[in-house]
């Protein structure tokens, strides 16, 4: 029986990296590609091209050969600090999309007829989510649309390529909403870290009884899900009959206050909150589990301490090491 095979575009960032590890251990010959290779550890790709995806003659040498999977993950990406700041809009838009143009237009191309695309929550209407405790993220609410950053509509626009090509082209590409994906071998430090890393490192490093900083009032929410999960739902969607989108998150929503009281928890610490300014996104945002549900029989279920465990496990290993 010959070997399955996957490309993975963005197989040096953080999702990309664990989800190399996770085809590799299922057997497949695994192709990565990405203009870096992983930060924090070796790469477990059979083969890793480090190229940009932005050129058009690099997409199509990659997809040049036989994939049973080609997952897209490559894309300009950041937390708050990089993506609600205004300051990277035009390089979010034109980078990213030229990414998903080159992928789609290279893949039908060589006649590979699936490719699983990783949208994201930021993709829904800005006014669906003003209240902290009743956030609408259902997948049918995506449109009239009105996401908050043009990083959410430069993955909206993308969605609506891919679905293209399944209708023009007869591809079956599926389409997945990552809700704020978290774990080990994320980015922790330099802007481009979300909160639950971020949280991590402050607490971390602060002495107990410090204090710790918190953008806003601490009151806004959001759920995350740990990236063994992630992939999990990653790989069912793309091996099932559904097309998406479909939300991929976690549905056990907190608050930040309660976020960092979760950490401070697991690393034994009392800390003072300080709240300051700081660039926010919506009030409040959760995944809506159903459709997951109805269409693929399966949802997230590890509790957010679980995962936060290991990450800030992780985060404290890292600041050890920086500091040996
Ligand atoms: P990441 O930034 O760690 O990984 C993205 C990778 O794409 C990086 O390694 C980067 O070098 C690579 N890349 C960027 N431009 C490239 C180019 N021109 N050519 C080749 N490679 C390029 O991000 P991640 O957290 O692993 O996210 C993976 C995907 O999931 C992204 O598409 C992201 O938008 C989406 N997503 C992630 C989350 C999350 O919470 N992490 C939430 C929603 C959606």
């Amino acid at each position: 029986m010959l070997r399955k095979t996957a490309l993975v575009c963005g197989a040096g960032g953080f999702i990309g990296s664990h989800l190399v590890r996770r085809l590799r251990h299922e057997g497949f010959w695994v192709r990565g590609v990405d203009l870096k290779l992983p930060e924090y550890e070796e790469t477990e790709a059979d083969e890793f091209v480090v190229d940009d995806l932005r050129k058009q003659e690099t997409c199509e040498r990659v997809v040049d050969g036989r994939f049973d999977e080609v997952y897209q993950l490559a894309a300009d990406m950041g937390g708050a600090g990089y993506i609600f700041t205004g300051e990277h809009d035009a390089d979010i838009i034109h980078n990213s999309s030229t990414i998903n143009l080159n992928i789609a237009h290279g893949c039908r191309r060589r006649g590979i007829d699936r490719i699983f695309y990783s949208s994201s929550a930021c993709i829904y209407p800005a006014h669906n989510q003003d209240d902290p405790h009743n956030p609408n993220c259902a997948e049918s609410s995506a449109y009239p649309a009105a996401p908050d950053s043009e990083y959410g509509w430069e993955k909206l626009i993308s969605e609506r390529l891919f679905l293209a090509y399944n209708r023009n082209y007869a591809m079956r590409n599926r389409i997945a909403r990552y809700h704020n994906i978290f774990g080990p071998s994320g980015t922790w430090q330099g802007g481009k870290e979300k909160a639950p890393a971020a949280i991590c490192r402050k607490v971390a490093m602060a002495l107990n009884g410090g204090d710790i900083e918190i953008w806003g009032d601490g009151q806004q929410t959001r759920s995350f899900l740990y990236v063994d999960e992630c992939l999990e739902g990653t790989t069912r969607l793309m091996r099932s009959d559904f097309e998406g989108p479909v939300n991929i998150g976690s549905d056990e929503m907190v608050n930040i206050d309660q976020l960092v009281d979760l950490v401070c928890a697991i690393a034994g610490k009392r800390l003072h909150k300080r709240y300051i300014a700081g660039p926010l996104g919506v009030r409040g945002r959760n995944s809506d589990n159903r459709l997951i549900e109805q269409k693929l029989g399966w949802r997230p279920s590890q509790s957010l301490t679980a995962g936060l465990e290991k990450t800030y496990a992780w985060i404290e290993s890292q600041l050890l090491r920086k500091a040996a």
